[in-house]
């Protein structure tokens, strides 16, 4: 069986900050425990409300944060030895698209040049092709070659994210991590973002880890989806399953939260939105991290936290999944 591009089993990621009682030092618990892996070609996506650890998943994934604990393999190899040993051969693999492509940019740098930095520095091309080649890559996220000697400035955010794209692909990567590509771009830019990469994952057969704070998009995009709550993983499966229906009351609240043409918010059969706010990762709740939140919460779901274990289809952290799954709950999604 081939190994997956990319795969996270149990990491955690801890971040010590200062201020606590008499000037004591406190520990965020960023990432506790995520285990996914994506496959060859395949979009993963993860989704979540800010501030639940996604995109410190991302930047252990991609290599710009070392986790705390737990194993990150690229293709069945321990990638932070191969980090450690030789860097440019992970970054080989493994890119990443940032949420604002204009703080991704250089502005001193040209798109030419911003591009052409990625073939120069992995050799990739030489110098008399490498303008060619760069050319090449606009072309294949729609940008023209008119645009080589523009500046991050002289772009709209759509245009400049295709730029960053097109860093991306200069390298060939076995997977992109994209790290909320389209939140800073207005909606009517957001679709053809959203197809471009469909279509250049068509064209490349390149793996996507997606992350995004909107269920709603992302199920245009993912084969599967994995939601995340306070550092962990609660709900993981077949985006088709999901979109059927979901198990954890969590991912059930955040579809809720989601807007869906030709679904109305007082549609009877739509779970109640999230209230109140995410616990502080700093101390997070005892047992389940959801309890606070949970409309289902039973007193052992505050004493006991439950494990990620398969229910239905998928993987799902809560004590009530099989419960959940037997009964005739209405499909959740409207499209
Ligand atoms: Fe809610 Fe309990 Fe399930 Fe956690 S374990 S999601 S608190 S029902």
């Amino acid at each position: 069986m081939t190994a997956p591009v990319l795969e996270a089993r149990d990491l955690a990621k801890r971040f010590p900050v200062a201020g606590g009682f008499g000037g004591a030092r406190r520990v965020v618990h960023a990432l506790n425990g995520v285990s996914l892996a994506v496959a060859a070609g395949e979009t993963l996506a993860v989704v979540g409300e800010s501030g639940c650890g996604k995109s410190t998943l991302a930047n252990c994934l991609t290599g710009l944060t070392e986790p705390s604990g737990g194993t990150l393999l690229l293709e069945g190899e321990d990638a932070g030895e191969i980090l450690r040993r030789d860097p440019l051969r992970f970054r080989r693999r493994v890119q990443i698209v940032f949420q604002d492509p204009y703080a991704s940019l250089n502005p001193r740098r040209s798109v030419g040049d911003a591009v052409g930095d990625a073939l120069r520095i992995h050799r990739l091309a030489p110098r008399r092709r490498r303008r060619d080649r760069v050319a090449e890559l606009l072309a294949e996220v729609g940008l023209a070659g008119e645009h080589l000697d523009r500046y991050p400035h002289e772009l709209s955010g759509g245009q400049r994210q295709r730029v960053a794209i097109a860093r991306a692909l200069a390298v060939e990567p076995r997977i992109v991590v994209c790290d909320e590509p389209v939140s800073a771009l207005d909606v009517s830019i957001q679709a053809q973002v959203i197809n471009l990469l469909r279509d250049i994952q068509a064209r490349r057969g390149v793996a996507y880890l997606f992350i995004s704070h909107n269920l709603a998009l992302v199920r245009h995009i993912a084969r599967r989806i994995a939601v995340m709550y306070l550092g962990e993983v609660v709900e993981l499966g077949d985006a088709a399953a999901l979109r059927r229906r979901m198990l954890h009351p969590y991912s059930r609240a955040l579809f809720a939260a989601a807007p869906e043409i030709g679904r109305s918010s007082r549609d009877p059969d739509r779970p109640p939105p999230l209230s109140g706010d995410v616990p502080s990762p700093i101390d997070p709740p005892s047992g389940c991290r959801f309890h606070t939140r949970c409309p289902l919460a039973e007193p052992r779901c505050a004493a006991e936290a439950p494990a990620l274990r398969e229910v239905d289809g998928r993987l799902v952290r809560c004590h009530l999944a099989e419960r959940l799954a037997m009964a005739p709950a209405p499909p959740i999604s409207g499209g």
